[in-house]
Parts: C-alpha cells; sequence; structure tokens
C-alpha cells in the first residue's frame, strides 16, 4: 500500500522549521502533500499563491518526485481524505504547540479515523523558529538569514521595497 502523507499550515513564510520537518517527514511516507492552508482568517502577510510557491521552490530542492504543494480552503481532515492520505504530520516546538496540536488531533480522529496524526519533535537547531518571529524582526529590518532560506528573503525585500 502507498502510503501517503499530507503537511498542513500556513507557512507564512516556510521557515528552516517546516523544511526540517519536511525534510524527515517524505523519508516516513512514499508521497508526501504539503498543504498551504488559504487561512483567511490568520490574515497572512503573504497570499496563498506565494506562501505556496516559496514551499514548492524549497520542496522541489528535496524531492521533485515525492513532494507535492497544494493549497487548501476546505477542512483538512476532508482534504487528506480526498487525497487517499493515510497520515497527517505536524511538527511540535514546545510544550506550547503540544496542547492545541494534540485537541486539533484529537478532533480531526473523531472526524475520520481511518486517518492518523503523527506528530515530528522539531529539531534542536530550529526548535524556536517560528513564521511570526520571523516577520517581526524581518519587518524591523533584522538580518532574518538563520531562520528562512534565501528565496524567502527575496520575497520579504519585495514586500519591504513596495511599501
Ligand atoms: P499552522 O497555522 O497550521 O500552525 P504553521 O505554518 O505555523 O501553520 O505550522 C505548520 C506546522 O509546522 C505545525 O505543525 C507547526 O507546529 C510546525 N512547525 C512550525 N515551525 C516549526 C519548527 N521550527 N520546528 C518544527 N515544527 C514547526
Amino acid at each position: 500500500m502507498k502510503r501517503i502523507g499530507v503537511y498542513p499550515g500556513t507557512f507564512d513564510p516556510v521557515t528552516f522549521g517546516h523544511i526540517d520537518i519536511i525534510k524527515r517527514a517524505v523519508s516516513l511516507v512514499d508521497h508526501l502533500i504539503i498543504a498551504v492552508a488559504v487561512n483567511f482568517n490568520k490574515k497572512p502577510m503573504f497570499s496563498a499563491n506565494t506562501r505556496a510557491e516559496m514551499v514548492k521552490y524549497e520542496a522541489d530542492l528535496i524531492s521533485t518526485l515525492k513532494i507535492e504543494v497544494i493549497e487548501f480552503s476546505d477542512l483538512l481532515i476532508d482534504f487528506a481524505d480526498r487525497h487517499n492520505a493515510n497520515v497527517i504530520l505536524r511538527g511540535l516546538r514546545a510544550v506550547s504547540d503540544f496542547e492545541y496540536e494534540f485537541k486539533m488531533s484529537w478532533v480531526n480522529h473523531k472526524l475520520n479515523d481511518k486517518i492518523e496524526t503523527i506528530f515530528l519533535p522539531a529539531s534542536k537547531d530550529t526548535q524556536f523558529i517560528s513564521s511570526n518571529f520571523v516577520k517581526e524582526v524581518a519587518l524591523l529590518g533584522g538580518d532574518v538569514s538563520k531562520f528562512v532560506p534565501p528565496y524567502v528573503i527575496q520575497q520579504f525585500n519585495k514586500i519591504t521595497q513596495d511599501d
């Protein structure tokens, strides 16, 4: 049986923390779908299109064959089911992630008990990177090259140049 995994997120923008999870997740499944949430209610800084494009750029550097990037705006569990996924993969950083993630996996399991959630613990070198923190630093002109790849920095530069 082909194992299909979905790694969902807002990716506003994709960071080295996400990339670390993608690299590890792809070794656990035959096919990995990175699901970029349109998430209007979170008021993302980058459009869904740009977020997906940044994720796609980084994913292609890891594997063009095994990874696919798709935007979604419906219920995650329905998206996963529609794509015949067996597992949803999520990264866990500090304890602060735990409660929300634990509840979400419980709800998803109630909605569809055929799809499991797997948590991957954040790696030592990337565990404190968050998209929100990166945005704050970048908007104030700080150097975010230790947290996000060069392609993302280019997208930040476009935003700040437009202002
Ligand atoms: P969401 O809005 O779904 O939380 P994010 O893009 O913030 O979207 O996060 C997507 C997933 O990536 C979540 O499972 C989150 O815990 C995980 N993640 C984010 N940053 C890191 C990191 N530095 N290390 C490990 N996992 C991370």
